[in-house]
């Protein structure tokens, strides 16, 4: 018997190449248009500075909103601008990053199955990445969002899922199920935990699964996983 899904954001309820490819571009050029900075500190050079930054800070470097903000503020503090002005267009750029960021084409079926799905089940999102569900329409299915990355303990580290566990009328794992796509970071945390798990093997990447993971090709697939594991018992 399940009471709970959880569920992983990119790339299980949308293709998140796309959005990145023009997120990470996109804001960066508004950047540049407004101060001319990008000829002197080109795309790559900030890409190379996050990770840099993100190693200087490993407690918070899954918060990747700040790691991007903080890494944009200090490189414009280096282009020539005062401090408060540095911060000033690091934050606007980071406004108009999470718009892009934002701008997500959920896959069609989706919308109908969480109607669906939060009238027969509690429903739990955990992310690690810096997308914010209330943001999407599709947010309102959920009882519970959590941002591991912001959160300090991204996936796999268990915590995200005990918390929303424990959020959702601390429902033991034997009854919940989280649905990702990430073999590292969704399926085997939450199968150690003792979850039952569906996991998107959208890349195809061929995992023998032991008993209680169930793997799929595509999101739209979970319904009849589901029903079939409710026949079961
Ligand atoms: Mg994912």
């Amino acid at each position: 018997m399940i009471d709970v899904l959880t569920f992983d954001l990119d790339d299980t309820f949308w293709e998140n190449y796309p959005v990145m490819a023009r997120t990470e571009p996109g804001h960066y050029e508004w950047l540049d248009r407004q101060i001319g900075h990008a000829a002197t500190f080109p795309l790559e050079e900030y890409q190379q500075r996050r990770l840099e930054f993100a190693k200087r800070h490993p407690v918070r470097r899954g918060d990747f909103t700040w790691v991007r903000r903080e890494t944009l503020r200090e490189m414009l503090i280096e282009f020539g601008l005062p401090t408060d002005e540095a911060a000033r267009w690091a934050s606007e750029a980071i406004e108009h990053m999470l718009e892009l960021r934002h701008d997500i084409i959920v896959f069609e079926e989706v919308p109908a199955m969480l109607v669906t799905l939060s009238g027969q089940y509690r429903l739990g999102a955990i992310t690690n990445g810096n997308v914010d569900l209330r943001r999407l329409d599709i947010g309102k299915a959920f009882d519970v969002i959590i941002n591991a990355g912001e959160f300090l303990a991204p996936k796999p580290d268990a915590r995200a899922f005990l918390s929303a566990l424990a959020r959702m009328g601390h429902t033991p794992p034997s009854r919940a199920m989280h649905v990702g796509d990430s073999w590292q970071e969704d399926v085997l945390p939450a199968y150690r935990l003792g979850m039952k798990v569906a996991w998107i093997d959208a890349k195809n990447e061929h995992h023998s699964c032991p008993e209680g993971i169930y793997r799929l090709t595509h999101i739209r697939e979970l319904p009849a996983l589901l029903e079939r594991i409710d026949h079961a018992n």
